[in-house]
């Protein structure tokens, strides 16, 4: 054990990187396991560096990624423009705060309300954090606008649900290690099953603020509601003056092969809670994007983030919006995506259960007795970062650059996991 003042010196004298590629695969695992916390469980592989629609080792394997951050890289990884973009920044200006106004940010609201088509919007970092804004915004605007008694707001969200993790939010889950032991809960939510109309309708009270949902569950195993019901979402939020809150942190950005998964029908939503591929997989950018009549009900004091709308992150973002709009992201996934669930469908394998997804965002599920788990190390032997969402699917969301020799790669690599599993 080095003595504490090598320790730092010797990290201000190599650099982090120079550090970090010396580290060996045992080390690395060593020090996660010793020092962080066991929140997640990490697929046997450490990742060194990473470019395009590639994962490379520490031995210098190539992985096409898959899940590439759970749709959080559409761009891919590194993508020119965004680094530097984010390196330009670097040289002006990073982290200034919402105390004063910074042209980054006010060139990024701009953007974002261009291509969400949404009158204002409020910059976050994550997530849970967007929707966390949008619950607030929600239950403020039914108490100022719509009338409802203080403290009575509801509300409505799907089973199955994935909107992030602060304690609010995993109290609507329906998943039980999302929330075990970490109550008590927040009030003010109900569950209805997703897909289900008369159900919503009959959850539907005089206090219900608003519906918040996500347009197809990625999370829940890429799950997509029966033609009709976002549309209907739409008209029975119409019809009780109620706020139509969709979850795209995941969806959208072109993902679902659209810009937006609510695009498929006539479901414009009141507020947009946005994150993931926002930040071009550079940096942690999220937001809420929404009507004027909404958003308004939000005033100096209200809410707010220190690191939020911060200079690096909206310079990053707008460029993230142009880069989506200048290499038609959302067309290549609606293109490529289609070529992926074929080529996905094509396989002949009796463990298949059903091969269902939008856009890049699909979803591999597989019968039940199926040995997932040495499944997962098929798929990571043949050279594919995939891993098993809830219930038995693995999910495929690749960058949104890759072609279509790529899109068939991913194809060819899990006939070759499957093929070496058989019998297992
Ligand atoms: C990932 C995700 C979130 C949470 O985002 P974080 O950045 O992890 O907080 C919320 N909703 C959906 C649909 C997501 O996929």
């Amino acid at each position: 054990m080095v003595d504490h003042e090598e320790y730092w010196s010797r990290i201000r004298e190599r650099g982090v990187a120079a550090l970090a590629e010396e580290l060996t695969a045992e080390e690395t695992e060593r020090l996660t396991e010793e020092y962080g916390a066991h929140n997640y469980h990490p697929l046997p592989v450490v990742i060194a560096r990473a470019e395009g629609a590639w994962a490379y080792d520490t031995e210098g394997r190539a992985y096409l990624d898959c899940i590439g951050a759970y749709s959080a890289v559409s761009h891919g990884h590194l993508s020119p423009f965004l680094v530097e973009t984010a390196c330009a920044q670097l040289r002006v200006s990073a982290l200034t705060s919402r105390a004063m106004y910074t042209p980054q940010l006010a060139l990024f609201l701009e953007g974002l309300c261009r291509f969400t088509e949404c009158e204002m919007a409020c910059p976050m970092n994550t997530g849970a954090e967007a929707v966390e804004t949008a619950i607030k915004i929600a239950r403020k605007w039914a108490y100022t606008r719509k009338g409802v008694p203080d403290d009575r707001a509801e509300i409505v969200v799907a089973a199955g649900n994935f909107h992030g993790r602060t304690t609010t939010i995993v109290g609507f889950s329906s998943e039980d290690a999302y929330k075990r032991h970490f109550g008590p809960f927040t009030p003010g939510f109900v569950t209805v099953p997703f897909g289900d109309i008369s159900a919503l309708a009959a959850a539907i009270t005089p206090s219900t603020a608003a519906v918040l949902m996500e347009p197809i569950q990625a999370e829940a195993g890429i799950l997509i509601p029966p033609d009709g019901y976002l549309a209907a979402v739409r008209t029975l939020c119409d019809q009780n003056n109620i706020l139509l809150i969709w979850d795209e942190i995941q969806t959208g950005f072109g993902r679902a092969g659209r810009k937006f998964a609510w695009q498929y029908e006539d479901a414009r939503p009141d507020l947009l809670c946005l994150g993931k591929a926002l930040g071009g997989g550079v940096m942690p950018v999220s937001a809420v994007a929404g009507t004027r009549d909404a958003m308004e009900v939000l005033h100096p004091g209200d809410h707010g983030s220190t690191f939020g709308g911060s200079p690096l992150a909206c310079a990053v973002a707008l460029a993230a919006l142009a880069e989506m709009e200048v290499s038609n992201l959302a067309g290549r996934s609606a293109v490529l995506g289609a070529r992926l669930l074929a080529g996905l469908r094509a396989l002949e394998d009796p463990r298949i259960e059903d091969v269902r997804g939008r856009g890049l965002l699909a979803g591999l599920e597989f019968h039940a007795g199926t040995d997932t788990g040495a499944l997962t190390q098929a798929f990571l032997h043949a050279g594919l970062l995939t891993k098993e969402t809830r219930h038995r699917t693995f999910r495929f969301a690749p960058p949104l650059t890759i072609d279509e020799s790529l899109t068939d790669e991913i194809v060819r690599r899990v006939a070759l996991a499957l093929a070496a599993t058989v019998g297992g």
